[in-house]
């Protein structure tokens, strides 16, 4: 077996690699660079299965270019057909609208949607070959997995975008053996904070701005991030939350696939006790007295979050509590930086204090040493980060055959 590494490898986006069994030719994941002129793979030859782990654009947002050839099938779990559909449409809207090319044609995003099947957690997939793979839970954002090949007695594991930490929406991620482990590497570097102080210092800064009379802006992401804000919320807070955005639409799809979370239960409770937004006036309440609002964009690129922070600017009224990395180049990233903001092409200068808060969907540093002793394979490669080499160098020290791979290097497994 050979594993061409076509993108996300010593780097983070377009995550795609192609999985050549001989007989088979898999791609697993097929992402865009989002924030470096929509970069996509280049894809060598033809594609026979593609597998996507989750809805994340830098794993999902050039599935499309897995059609440029030919027509494979191509699998995802339940909600993140749903979920992607929402972000490959965003995408478009947003490059559209920014005068950007896509690496793709409207015409593949159809045959996509043609040849998409859907596949539960713990399902096997038998191939024509005999080989056979498997979504397992990744626990890092609604419907996302791991893939678990099998090809005989060799078996692979990618694991995607990971989390087995502890979080409110999710259940960690659970290793299982393999003989080789593709693993992401994005915080092999630096450690999270226990989940539970976090969580306590963002409801204590939620409190306080309140009692202050103050408006509490929380950017979140769409895709799991709002809603773990949410439950976090309804834990720790009796404060009025509204949330809007795209958020909100992910909502939706998470209700409609309860078995995908860890307490639907929970969940549906924190649903009914938050106003989303429907229009002019549901703003006008959120306003009306302090209250926490959760939106998109993450980053602040845009979204009802970016109009928030002008409004409460003006009038000094309100906290900004980051809830995720911002990414060089984003308002987010220039908001903590410098304090400025790009709206309608003007820049701002904000004066609200803005706090940042660690509620990463990713496995942390400590996390994933002891992932790779757990799952104990004969080789990891080590992919998804900024220092995978780094990584790939310690878990040497520690006697596994690890590489590093760029983009483009093929590797026998
Ligand atoms: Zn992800
Ligand atoms: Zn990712």
């Amino acid at each position: 077996m050979d594993l061409h590494c076509l993108g996300g490898s010593q780097e983070v986006g377009k995550s795609c690699f192609l999985l050549d069994t001989g007989e088979l030719r898999i791609v697993m994941d097929c992402g865009m660079k989002v924030h470096d002129h929509n970069e996509g793979p280049v894809i060598p030859g033809k594609v026979d299965v593609g597998i996507i782990t989750h809805a994340h654009l830098d794993h999902s947002g050039c599935a499309p270019l897995l059609y440029k050839r030919n027509a494979p099938k191509t699998f995802c779990t339940y909600p993140t057909r749903p979920i992607m559909d929402l972000l490959l449409a965003d995408s478009e809207k947003i490059a559209r609208a920014e005068n950007k090319q896509l690496p793709y044609a409207s015409q593949n995003v159809k045959q996509l949607d043609k040849h998409l099947a859907c596949l539960g957690y713990d399902e096997d997939y038998e191939f024509k070959d005999g080989s056979n793979f498997r979504f397992l839970d990744a626990g890092h954002v609604p419907g996302s997995a791991q893939i678990l090949f099998k090809k005989g007695k060799r078996k692979v594991l990618y694991t995607g975008d990971f989390n087995t930490g502890y979080t409110r929406l999710h259940h960690p991620a659970k290793p299982v053996k393999a003989d080789v482990l593709i693993i992401e590497s994005t915080y092999a570097q630096r450690d999270h904070e226990p989940r539970k102080d976090v969580e306590k210092a963002f409801a204590r800064e939620v409190e306080k701005a309140l009692g202050d009379g103050l408006t509490v802006l929380v950017p979140a992401f769409a895709v799991g991030r709002t809603q773990e804000i949410l439950e976090v919320l309804r834990a720790h807070t009796k404060a009025p939350v509204f949330v809007n955005g795209m958020g909100k639409k992910v909502c939706d799809i998470i209700m409609d696939y309860p078995s995908y979370i860890k307490s639907p239960e929970n969940f549906a409770e924190t649903m009914r006790n938050v106003t989303i937004i429907q229009g002019k006036s549901d703003e006008k309440k959120a306003f009306r007295e302090p209250s926490v609002i959760v939106s998109t964009a993450g980053m602040l690129d845009g979204g009802p979050m970016l109009s928030y922070l002008d409004k409460c600017n003006q009038k000094n009224s309100a906290v900004v509590l980051l809830t995720g990395y911002q990414v060089e180049g984003t308002n987010g990233y220039s908001l903590v930086n410098e304090g400025r903001v790009r709206s309608e092409g003007i820049e701002k200068v904000i004066q609200l204090p803005v706090k940042h808060f660690d509620f990463s969907a990713h496995s942390g540093r400590i996390e994933l040493f002891n992932y790779v002793d757990a799952v104990n394979p004969e080789k990891v490669v080590c992919v998804h980060g900024d220092a995978c080499k780094d990584f790939a160098e310690e878990l040497k020290n520690e006697g596994y055959d690890a590489f590093a791979p760029a983009v483009g290097d093929k590797i026998k497994l």
